[in-house]
């Protein structure tokens, strides 16, 4: 099972990919939790990202594709991928497309969060409180909401040709959009 959680910055899919992590024993793949381990390293992969990543801005295609590339195989042996922030361009999209085709899988479904912006940004001010992510910062949030509506969003119809999104409310609690997803998850 491959599947795809989508949405803007601070919609719920990291929190959302985790309770899938403990309840189906799938493997959550975050490009950004990958990037920020980089970092956090000091690698130079990390080195090279963090002025992009801070400033709002998407770090390349081939970057975050080589990323995703070097853990299919791990999602794969656990029986399921959770892609969280990735894919975050059509080109990224395509490229995914062609990741799985080449290892006889597919994309199964794409689960889109949907959560006003009004909401979004009051949630990423609020973990901006808690967790001081250097990207959190109010000019860097609507940035990277800017870039989400112009680069990610358009994955909506891309993914939606296929048939394949399936839209969940995002604003409710925690459990009950856990719930719309399951229930997402078991549509056709
Ligand atoms: P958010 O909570 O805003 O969705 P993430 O943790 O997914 O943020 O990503 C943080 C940052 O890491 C992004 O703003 C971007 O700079 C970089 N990043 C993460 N995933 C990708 C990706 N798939 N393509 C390009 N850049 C990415």
């Amino acid at each position: 099972m491959n599947i795809i959680l989508f949405g803007p910055p601070g919609c719920g899919k990291g929190t959302q990919s985790k309770r899938l992590v403990a309840e189906r024993g799938w493997v959550q793949l975050s490009t950004g939790d990958m990037l920020r381990h980089a970092r956090a390293a000091g690698t130079e992969l990390g080195q090279r990202v963090a002025a992009i990543m801070d400033g709002g801005n998407l770090v390349s295609d081939a970057i975050v594709i080589e990323l995703i590339e070097e853990r299919l195989p791990e999602a794969e042996a656990a029986g399921g991928a959770i892609f969280d922030g990735f894919p975050r361009t059509v080109a990224q999209a395509q490229a995914l497309d062609q990741l799985l085709l080449d290892r006889g899988t597919k994309v199964d479904s794409v689960v889109e969060l949907k959560v006003n912006d009004e909401e979004l940004v009051q949630r990423l001010v609020k973990r901006a409180e808690e967790e001081g992510r250097p990207d959190d910062t109010e000019d860097v949030i609507r940035k990277r909401l800017e870039v989400y509506y112009g680069q990610t969003a358009p994955l909506i119809p891309f993914f939606a040709d296929q048939g394949k999104v399936k839209a969940v409310d995002g604003m409710g609690s925690m459990d009950e959009v856990a719930a719309g997803i399951a229930a997402a998850l078991e549509e056709k």
